[in-house]
């Protein structure tokens, strides 16, 4: 897989993405990433990149020219291939505006070939490269950040992670947080039996057993791969309950998991 990152501050991709699994599946072979400086396709001596607002108004806006020339560089497939989804890539622009990025989206991502990141900066860019350039907006939440360079780190991080072979240990990404995959997939064994299925991730605990009086819950030292499992499902139940009730609404619960949730809220089922 490839990512393309198009941004005026090219310096900024130093240090993010150079780091543990990123790291390691770049130096594997499995990721590439090319930073492509928008200002070395601005054609005056100053290397302009922004101009003022039609219409008036504050702030500056990042010019088309720039963005539009530094894509033909890159021969990616026709726009109309790309979001017909036959490329197997993706143009995409950073925005607050654009479809909220999540874990599905990231594995959605995962499985291209390509994905080139177009960062903004300043008020924005101008409308004509989402709606001749670009497939989509995507945002990594919602408020607003000064440039798209941490949204397409960002992004990068959650997408590598789902690519084969990046993760040393496949079960961690199917247990992780949000990864909606029925348990069922994941086999045997107190590991791989609490796949989140959609829920926040189960708590974790290592050595030492005890700290500064704080023990770790019995259950996890006593072998007993079925209480140990369920001890952690009931976990992301109350966790996901707690912190973002909004998932339970989304995915699909079990008897198992119905029983534990009217025993943490006390209801009868
Ligand atoms: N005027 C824009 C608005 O109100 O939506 C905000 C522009 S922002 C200061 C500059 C750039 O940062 C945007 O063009 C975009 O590339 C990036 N950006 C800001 N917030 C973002 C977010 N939540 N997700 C992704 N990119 C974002």
């Amino acid at each position: 897989m490839k990512f393309d990152m198009l941004t005026i501050f090219p310096d900024f991709f130093r240090g993010p993405l150079d780091y543990g699994i990123v790291r390691r599946a770049r130096e594997a072979g499995l990721v590439t990433i090319e930073v492509h400086d928008l200002r070395a396709f601005a054609h005056d001596r100053h290397r302009t990149v922004d101009d003022r607002p039609f219409g008036g108004g504050e702030g500056m806006v990042l010019k088309p020219e720039p963005i539009f020339e530094c894509i033909e560089t890159l021969q990616v497939a026709a726009r109309a291939e790309r979001m017909a989804g036959g490329a197997g890539q993706a143009v995409i622009l950073l925005s607050a505006q654009g479809r909220r990025f999540d874990q599905e989206l990231a594995g959605e991502l995962a499985a291209l070939e390509r994905v080139v990141l177009i960062c903004g900066r300043y008020e924005g860019v101008d409308e004509r490269v989402s709606e001749h350039l670009a497939d989509r907006e995507i945002s990594i939440g919602d408020y607003v950040l000064s440039g798209g360079e941490l949204g397409a780190a960002v992004m990068a991080d959650a997408v590598t992670r789902l690519i084969p072979g990046a993760l040393g240990n496949e079960a961690s990404a199917r247990q992780e947080s949000f990864t909606a995959r029925a348990e069922a997939e994941a086999g045997p064994g107190p590991d791989s039996t609490c796949a989140s299925g959609g829920l926040l991730d189960y708590p974790h605990y290592t050595r030492p057993a005890e700290f500064r009086g704080m023990a770790v819950p019995e259950v996890l030292v006593s072998g007993n791969h079925d209480q140990i499992r369920r001890w952690r499902r009931r976990s992301a139940l109350e966790k996901t309950l707690r912190n973002r009730p909004d998932l339970l609404e989304r995915v699909p619960l079990n008897r198992e998991d119905e029983e534990l949730l009217a025993r943490i809220t006390g209801k009868e089922i």
